[in-house]
C-alpha cells in the first residue's frame, strides 16, 4: 500500500500498564512513516468514570467507521463488577477467530528454542457466553455454548491460513470424553473441515494430555485449534516458550473488522513504572501493518525489534534486562535507522 494512504485507526490505551506500552508502540508506528489518524478511546472503569459507560457509544462508532483498532489491556474486574470489555468488544464485532503466534526471537535464550506455534482460539463462544446464574442460594449455573456454525467457521479459519501459509498440521484440542456434545461437536466440525485440505495433516489431542504434551515437546505441534477458554489457558503456557506474556501479540479476526492486542493482561503489579515490556503490543502492530497491506513497514519494525534482542543491550527485565519501556522503545527506533 501507498505511504500515502492514511489509516483511521481506533485507539485504545486501556489501563495498567496500557497507557505506557501503548504510547511506545505509537512512537515506533510513526516512525515508520506510514500515516496513521488515531481515533483514541477509553474503556472500562475509565471510561466510566468520565462518560458513565464502560464502553461508550463513541467507541462502538469509531471501531465500526475505521474496521481496525490496536488496543492495550483493559482490567476485567475477578469475580464480580462490569463484563469484561476484551470479550464484550469481541462478541460485538464477532471476531470469531483469535489468532496467536508464538515464536521465539533471536537472541533470546528459552528452554526451548525455534519454537513456532499457531494458536487458533474461537473467540465468541463456549464458556465465555457470560451465561451464570445462581440457581437457588450455594448452586451456580454456566452455560458453555458451542454452535456448529461458530466451529465450522474457525476451523475454516485455520485450515486457511495454514494452507495459505504452508503450516504442516493442525491439532484440535478437547475434552471430548468428558463434554461430549459440545466438545464433540466442536471435532466434527473440524474433522469435516479438514477433508477439503488433504496436504494439513490434522489430529485431535485431549486439553489436559496436550498441556503435558507441550511442556515435554512443543516441537510437535504446529497448529493448535481451541475452543475459546481452552485456548486462553493454552495460550498463556506457550507464552512461556518464548520469555512469557510480555512477548506474545494477538489479533482477533472477523469478517469485518479486527482488533490487535496482546495477549497478556494490564499487569497491575508493574503499572505505572515505565517497565513494562512493549514486543507483545509491538508485535501485534506488526500484524496490523500486515492486515492494512504495509508490509514493508511491517517488516522493517520486525527487523528492528529482532535486532534490539539480538544485540541483547537494551531489553526489559521481564526477559533479564534492565532497560524500561521508553528506553526500549528508543532502541528499537534506532534500530529502524
Ligand atoms: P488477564 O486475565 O487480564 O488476561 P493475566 O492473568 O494474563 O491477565 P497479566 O496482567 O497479563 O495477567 O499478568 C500476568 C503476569 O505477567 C504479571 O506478573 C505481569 O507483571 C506479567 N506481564 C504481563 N504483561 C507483561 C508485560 N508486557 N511486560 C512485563 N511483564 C508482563
Amino acid at each position: 500500500m501507498s505511504n500515502q494512504t492514511t489509516h483511521k485507526v481506533t485507539l485504545i490505551p486501556g489501563d495498567g500498564i496500557g497507557p505506557e506500552v501503548t504510547q511506545a508502540v505509537v512512537r515506533i508506528l510513526e516512525a515508520t512513516g506510514v500515516k496513521f489518524d488515531w481515533d483514541r478511546h477509553a474503556a472500562g472503569a475509565e471510561a466510566f468514570e468520565i462518560f458513565g459507560e464502560y464502553i461508550p457509544n463513541a467507541l462502538y462508532e469509531s471501531i465500526e467507521h475505521n474496521k481496525v483498532a490496536l488496543k492495550g489491556p483493559v482490567t476485567t474486574p475477578i469475580g464480580g463488577g462490569f463484563k469484561s470489555i476484551n470479550v464484550t468488544l469481541r462478541k460485538r464485532f464477532d471476531l470469531f477467530a483469535n489468532f496467536r503466534p508464538i515464536k521465539n526471537l533471536p537472541g533470546l535464550e528459552t528452554k526451548w528454542p525455534g519454537v513456532d506455534l499457531i494458536i487458533v482460539r474461537e473467540n465468541t463462544e463456549g464458556e465465555y457466553v457470560g451465561l451464570e446464574h445462581e440457581v437457588v442460594p450455594g448452586v451456580v449455573e454456566s452455560i458453555k455454548v458451542i454452535t456448529e456454525k461458530g466451529s465450522t467457521r474457525i476451523a475454516k479459519f485455520a485450515f486457511e491460513y495454514a494452507r495459505k501459509h504452508g503450516r504442516k498440521k493442525i491439532h484440535s484440542v478437547h475434552k471430548a470424553n468428558i463434554m461430549k456434545l459440545s466438545d464433540g461437536l466442536f471435532l466434527r466440525c473440524a474433522r469435516k473441515v479438514s477433508e477439503g485440505f488433504p496436504e494439513v495433516f490434522y489430529g485431535e489431542h485431549i486439553i489436559d494430555n496436550t498441556c503435558m504434551q507441550l511442556v515435554m515437546n512443543p516441537y510437535q505441534y504446529d497448529t493448535l485449534l481451541l475452543e475459546n477458554l481452552y485456548g486462553d489457558i493454552v495460550s498463556d503456557l506457550c507464552a512461556a516458550f518464548v520469555g512469557g506474556l510480555g512477548l506474545v501479540p494477538g489479533a482477533n479476526l472477523g469478517a469485518d473488522c479486527a482488533i490487535f492486542e496482546a495477549v497478556h493482561g494490564s499487569a497491575p503489579d508493574i503499572a505505572g513504572k515505565d517497565i513494562a515490556n512493549p514486543t507483545a503490543l509491538l508485535q501485534s502492530a506488526i500484524l496490523m501493518l500486515r492486515h492494512l497491506d504495509e508490509e514493508a513497514a511491517a517488516d522493517r519494525v520486525q527487523k528492528a525489534l529482532e535486532q534490539v534482542y539480538s544485540e541483547r543491550k537494551c531489553l526489559t527485565r521481564d526477559v533479564g534486562g534492565n532497560c524500561g519501556t521508553t528506553q526500549f522503545a528508543d532502541a528499537v527506533l534506532a534500530a529502524m535507522g
